[in-house]
């Protein structure tokens, strides 16, 4: 499967969140403001002398579209008991990994009956909350990635 994908020239161009397609040069996102510069979207701003198009990056995109790559369900007494500290957790691994890929965020959170899910544009970025969370405060971690959707579902549940 992942060979035959390989040799599909127009699968990467198909997925509008592809995050190394190519835009011309300098391209604004006026969502959330990086540049596309060098080949990646950044987070610096347009010469003065160069016009910059206008294109929403690819984060902006899947926000608008409400498609994440990476969910993050919270749940258990112990985690109403922490919520702060654990979304601030949750937070801080967003922040660390948009200092070298600001694509990578938590794009929404909400409640879906007894969890809080958090979406994120990113798997990676998913695990990373996960793992982030128990390590610091155990618990039981789940990371459930689909077989054919690129849609990564991360568990993480605390009760005492
Ligand atoms: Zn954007």
């Amino acid at each position: 499967m992942a060979e035959e994908r390989r040799g599909d020239v127009g699968h990467e161009s198909k997925n509008p969140y592809y995050e190394g397609k190519k835009y011309r040069e300098p391209t604004y996102c006026p969502s959330c403001g990086l540049v596309y510069h060098e080949g990646r979207w950044l987070d610096e701003s347009v010469p003065e002398d160069q016009e910059a198009n206008e294109s929403l990056c690819p984060a902006c995109r899947r926000e608008r579209d409400r498609n994440p790559e990476g969910l993050v369900y919270l749940s258990g007494n112990y985690f109403e008991g922490h919520r702060k500290e654990i979304l601030q957790l949750a937070k801080n691994a967003e922040e660390r990994a948009k200092e070298d890929r600001p694509l990578q965020r938590i794009m929404w959170s909400e409640k879906e009956s007894d969890c809080l899910k958090l979406a994120t544009t990113n798997e990676h970025l998913a695990r990373r909350i996960g793992k982030a969370i128990a390590s610091a405060h155990s618990g039981e971690l789940d990371i459930n990635s689909g077989d054919n959707e690129r849609l990564v579902r991360v568990y993480w549940k605390r009760e005492d």
